[in-house]
């Protein structure tokens, strides 16, 4: 397969990757969204239909670059990752204008989440999206938002990342709603798949799946490591503490987000007996030995 202009995330741009799959960037690029949200068309350029994946925030450009991508076509559905506010606003203008049904998974969490997004179809694990030629499978990955899904299209072995995956760059995970358990459970998952691409949410398309999952994982465990050896040094730290040790390589502006991962490191931390918070303190539980 030819990697057609992988680099290309001008915003409204049509990008045919595969057979089956373009993208259309989002305007809405930033410190957290890299070159913008990536929206997915999946199904044949000239064929009967076809699924808009994560449409993205609600952008009319946006949307009005989806319909004019999509002319001629008929909507088979709207499908979300999850409802963050980069990927599922647009779902709701969109079905207005095309009658296609949104399909996710419902938050629960108020916290950055999209107030308009209601799914039209109950999403279980495995449940299918299908049109002319493309089968889409739900994989529930819960970890960076407790409803996110990625998405198998099977056909290609390709899969739908949504913020599960982002290239090499470890998304924050924000608890309640997120868990650091939930996410490496979700990536021990994803690891038993026989997957030939990673379709992410933000930036280019990720083609060593196993790799990535691999880097991923031992990032965390790194990570979670510093937060031991951290507690050890600074017993009784805040939150605010552990970041500027743990983190120290986060830029300022983006330690407010960097506190979410560290909390989901501690909540991790307590779920498996190592350490334990009073009054917003922490410390290493006393060694069992
Ligand atoms: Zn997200």
């Amino acid at each position: 397969m030819n990697p057609i202009a992988d680099d290309d995330f001008t915003p409204g741009r049509v990008v045919p990757l595969s057979e089956l799959i373009s993208r259309v960037t989002a305007p809405n690029g930033g410190k957290m969204t890299g070159p913008g949200t990536n929206t997915y068309l999946i199904g044949r350029a000239g064929g009967a239909d076809v699924a808009i994946l994560d449409p993205g925030p609600a952008s009319p450009a946006h949307v009005d670059a989806l319909l004019a991508a999509v002319a001629g076509r008929r909507v088979v559905a709207l499908v979300v990752t999850h409802t963050h506010l980069d990927h599922s606003p647009a779902a709701s203008p969109l079905r207005a204008r095309t009658g296609a049904p949104r399909v996710g998974r419902t938050s629960s969490f108020p916290q950055f989440q999209d107030p308009t997004f209601q799914s039209d179809l109950e999403v279980r694990d495995g449940t299918t999206v299908s049109g002319d030629g493309w089968t889409l499978r739900a994989v529930p990955t819960p970890g960076h938002a407790s409803n996110h899904v990625c998405w198998l299209l099977e056909e290609e072995a390709a899969l739908f990342t949504g913020d599960h995956v982002l290239g090499t760059t470890s998304p924050v995970i924000l608890p309640p709603d997120g868990s650091m358990r939930a996410y490496l459970d979700s990536l021990a998952r994803l690891q038993q798949l026989s997957l030939r691409e990673l379709m992410p949410g933000h930036g280019p398309r990720l083609l060593r799946p196993a790799r990535v999952f691999e880097l991923l994982v031992r990032h965390r465990l790194d990570r979670e490591a510093e937060v031991v050896a951290a507690l050890a040094r600074a017993p009784q730290a805040t939150v605010p503490a552990l970041v500027d040790i743990v983190y120290r390589d986060v830029s300022e502006d983006l330690k407010r987000w960097a506190a979410f991962s560290l909390e989901a490191h501690l909540i991790k931390l307590a779920e498996d007996g190592r350490a334990f918070g009073t009054d917003g303190r922490w410390q290493l539980a006393a060694d069992p030995a």
